[in-house]
């Protein structure tokens, strides 16, 4: 590793160096991923929590803040999900749309596999279908992030202790509502194969023993503002029992947890579902923070595979530089733009729409109003949506610059044992590289 500059001495009375301690090494560690969050994104959700909600403690994930990463994929200056994924789970720069494959296609060894091969407990949690580019990257090994029904089948092979998220469709064959061609009921195999499966909220709640296989959803789990407690899991809740089946191993577990829709918010420029996922993914990390303080042995680091969307607070509006933004203006938003559309598809008033985004009909600018109210009317729901989110961002003085991925460098956060070898701004696989090193795990050989 390099020498960090605050163990070097320049006193030439200094006291020979003592003999250099024995490294710290954790024993468990816990991955989180915020799928698509920029720095902006965290200093939006702060805001929102200490000046609408508040809360004047700040993000849980604030006074663990080590360092950025920068997250350039091999082939573009803006990387998916999938080569970002890749870069933490194997340390190995690739494509966009590869999963856990090099440039040349051919497998890489991940943390999971190197951490299986010594005996460690692994788990994946995502918010999206367990299927979806990041946690894939995790489970599975194909030259494209689309080969879903692929990536179910190897990812229940691998002796993954937990898999909880979205993506029942990927596991079923079309006979049984599912998606998959080839007629296999993954579900089955997976339990032939020791697993526990809960495809609902009480079935979670009651599995107590590891190997579990928690599907929640057809598709992705819902947006935490449109999430039925009843039905789904929040995040927070996914990650302490994935704490609780895997805390058990005697020799350790890696745990990755992914926000995954914090990306998908900011995919469709919806800045308060966007937020509300950013709110639901601190919680989860600071389950895991109390739980690593209590154990002692865990180290948790945080980061992002990059932005999306191309976030800012403050904009210009009219042609002119605005020196404010208003975080309350989302304050009154109570359903995602997927909640909206659901909403309006289900041939609800456009007016009640509105109020569910947090818009009084009645104080909109005349072009604005007849504009949402044309797109209800022709059903078109990606305008009515657009138009919306233009009123929120103007209201709130925000802005988006893209519907796609960014190349800014993100965030990143650790706390525990060997959370110091992530200072400064590092390379995305130096994130990967450095977790297999702490947990003594050999990649290339995976
Ligand atoms: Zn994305």
């Amino acid at each position: 590793m390099p020498a960090l500059a605050a163990c070097s001495s320049t006193s030439t009375t200094a006291p020979p160096p003592a003999e250099p301690r024995a490294e710290v090494r954790p024993k468990n560690v816990i991955l989180f991923i915020s799928d698509g969050c920029g720095p902006a994104s965290f200093t939006m959700a702060r805001a929102y929590r200490r000046d609408v909600l508040g809360r004047d403690e700040g993000l849980a994930l604030d006074p663990y803040l080590v360092g950025t990463v920068q997250t350039h994929a091999a082939d573009t200056r803006v990387t998916d999900s999938a080569a970002g994924a890749t870069a933490f789970a194997c340390g190995v720069k690739t494509y966009n749309g590869a999963i856990a494959v090099d440039t040349l296609r051919q497998p890489l060894g991940t943390l999971v596999e190197a951490a299986e091969a010594r005996g460690l407990a692994t788990g994946l949690v995502a918010t999206s279908t367990i299927t979806h580019a990041t946690p894939a990257a995790f489970s599975a090994h194909v030259p494209a992030r689309g080969m879903t029904a692929e990536i179910a089948a190897q990812q229940i092979t691998r002796g993954i202790d937990v898999l909880f998220g979205g993506g029942l469709r990927d596991y079923l064959p079309v006979a049984e509502g599912g998606s998959r061609q080839d007629g296999r009921n993954l579900l089955q195999e997976a339990r032939a194969a020791g697993y526990t499966v809960a495809t609902t909220r009480d079935a979670f709640d009651r599995l107590d023993a590891a190997p579990a296989l928690a599907l929640m959803a057809p598709g992705h789990m819902a947006y935490e503002l449109d999430r039925n407690g009843a039905e789904q899991p929040s995040l927070a809740e996914m990650t302490r029992k994935a704490l609780d089946l895997l805390a058990g191993d005697p020799d350790g577990f890696f745990l990755m947890v992914e926000g995954s829709r914090i990306d998908h918010a900011a995919h469709g420029n919806d800045a308060a579902g966007h937020l509300h996922d950013i709110l639901a993914y601190d919680e989860a990390v600071a389950v895991a923070l109390a739980f690593a303080r209590e154990e002692g042995h865990t180290l948790v680091v945080a980061t992002s595979d990059h932005e999306t969307g191309g976030l800012t607070l403050g904009r210009s509006l009219d042609g002119r530089g605005v020196y404010a933004w208003y975080p309350e203006v989302l304050a009154g938003v109570r359903r995602s733009n997927e909640g909206l559309a659901k909403m309006l598809e289900a041939g609800a008033d456009p007016a009640a729409v509105l109020r569910a985004g947090g818009l009084d009909p009645d104080d909109l600018d005349a072009a604005d109003r007849q504009a949402l109210l044309d797109a209800a009317e022709e059903g078109d729901t990606g305008a009515f949506l657009a138009r919306y989110n233009d009123v929120i961002a103007r209201r709130a003085v925000i802005g988006w610059t893209t519907t796609g991925h960014t190349g800014v460098d993100v965030n990143l956060y650790a706390f525990g044992p060997g959370a110091d070898r992530f200072r400064g701004n590092q390379d995305n696989t130096d994130v990967g590289r450095r977790l297999a090193d702490l947990l003594g795990l050999d990649l290339p050989a995976a």
